[in-house]
């Protein structure tokens, strides 16, 4: 590993931007241009063949989420989200000329789960299925899946149960997917979950457990519980290489959408990937494949509500002491409070600070206000409807050429030369779901927010 300097100065300024819940940008001096093929974390190496075998999984069950999702008949049972140019959204952004050209990957509308969590939860449920139907030869390998639809089928799956903890988003995603598979399915509640995704989930058939206290809680309160129950699988967000390899299939798909929409990617053409951060697997799985897929000219960003930057934290922890602390935000004087309940997250996930400890450019931070005034603004100019979580990418750009910080960054790590030449890729993460008035609420906000600001 390179040696970690960190200039004092700007350390200790970082250090009081986080604290007073500022907006900050910390960029990461351990980024390796050529990091090994095989990561090492929690004991296991991981690889670019395991984020093909993942998408493999997707592929092979395809046909049968075309079957039990009528939603996906569509698209053949792919779950996949459009790549859209969001020029129009750049100078709202304070994107000048020569600053390169802003795209959305717009996870906001994924089918079935209504956020990235269809990517990562959905496909733990499918390797947990896959695994139970080859043991109870349900399916031979290679087989057609569509089968599993079938009573007989479901009547096996039944007698499991697959059990997550969740501010929501995950749950929804795992619950609605268990169930429609025919698994029993529990999904463990933090106080902060909103209401129309508890009663989303219980329409379903899905028990929702609610618990008191913060998103960490209740993942400790359903992993207990789980434990207790050899027929129950435990979604564990904190350590799960199932989710962390189900995000990271997004990767191959988007290498597909660049070549497309004519993106290169290269030491001319940086691409600058800006992912809302919450425990951390979902933007470090989609790193980890970006990263092994389109190598050192991808520079991947995360964002977090100012007053829950678990990710920041943790990688500035590892930065200064080496591994071995798991800071919480509230240690940093926080309180984890936010409208962007996605990302209401206290500790990071250290299966996701150890990957991106070679692979990631940098966390910024973004204040509730921003995130409801950017809605807005995505709104306006794309029609697109995201959720307040979705929104915390769009503050990357300005972070990186408006700030210190940010051009320090530019500068070392040679893209400001090619700044011109770059794609930014904003990946709004959720939306599709929110109820009607839920929605109306956020752009109300966000317009009280444009109208103090103009
Ligand atoms: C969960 C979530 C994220 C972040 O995913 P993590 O794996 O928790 O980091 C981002 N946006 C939305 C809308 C989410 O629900």
């Amino acid at each position: 590993m390179p040696s970690v300097e960190i200039k004092p100065a700007l350390d200790a300024q970082l250090a009081a931007r986080l604290r007073n819940a500022q907006p900050a940008l910390w960029t990461n001096p351990a980024r390796q241009a050529h990091p090994p093929a095989g990561l090492q974390a929690l004991g296991r190496s991981i690889s670019l063949d395991d984020t093909k075998a993942a998408a493999a999984r997707w592929e092979r069950f395809a046909g049968l989420l075309a079957l039990v999702f009528p939603e996906l008949a569509e698209t053949a049972g792919v779950v996949e989200s459009p790549l859209l140019a969001a020029t129009a959204l750049q100078p709202a952004l304070g994107m000048g000329e020569g600053q390169g050209r802003l795209f959305i990957k717009a996870d906001h509308g994924l089918p079935v789960a209504g956020s990235i969590k269809a990517r990562g939860g959905m496909h733990e449920v499918l390797e947990f299925a896959e695994q139970l139907a080859l043991q109870h030869g349900l399916v031979q390998p290679g087989g057609d899946y569509r089968v599993l639809a079938t009573p007989a089928a479901r009547e096996v799956l039944g007698r499991y149960q697959v059990a997550v903890g969740s501010t929501g988003n995950l749950g929804l995603s795992i619950g609605v997917v268990a169930s429609a598979l025919g698994f029993k399915a529990a999904v463990h509640m933090s106080a902060d979950a909103k209401e129309w995704k508890k009663d989303r989930l219980r329409q379903r058939g899905v028990l929702v457990v609610e618990h008191a206290g913060d998103y960490e809680r209740a993942v400790a309160a359903g992993r207990a519980q789980a434990n207790a129950d050899p027929l129950c699988h435990f979604v564990d967000d904190e350590q799960s290489f199932s989710l962390l390899l189900g995000y990271s299939a997004a990767a191959l798909h988007l290498q597909k959408q660049l070549a497309e929409a004519g993106v290169q990617v290269d030491a001319e053409h940086p691409l600058i990937v800006y992912l809302p951060c919450g425990v951390g697997g979902a933007p470090a799985g989609i790193t980890f494949g970006l990263r092994q897929v389109l190598g050192p000219h991808v520079h991947c960003f995360f964002a977090e509500p100012v007053q829950s930057p678990c990710f920041l934290v943790q990688m500035l922890a590892d930065a200064t002491h080496g591994a071995g602390q798991h800071p919480s935000v509230y240690d940093w004087g926080l309180t984890n409070r936010t409208e962007a309940d996605g990302l209401a997250v206290p500790r990071a996930s250290l299966l996701a600070a150890a990957l991106m400890g070679p692979l990631l450019s940098g966390v910024f931070t973004v204040a509730d206000s921003t995130l409801f005034a950017q809605l807005v603004l995505v709104l306006d100019t794309l029609g697109a409807r995201i959720e307040p979580s979705a929104a915390a990418g769009f503050s990357g750009p300005a972070m990186l050429t408006g700030t210190t910080a940010g051009q320090a960054w530019l500068q070392s790590s040679g893209v400001e030369p090619v700044l011109h030449n770059a794609t930014h890729l904003v990946w709004t993460t959720g939306g599709l779901l929110v109820p009607d008035a839920q929605y109306q609420g956020f752009v109300q906000r966000g317009r009280a927010v444009l109208a103090e600001s103009a």
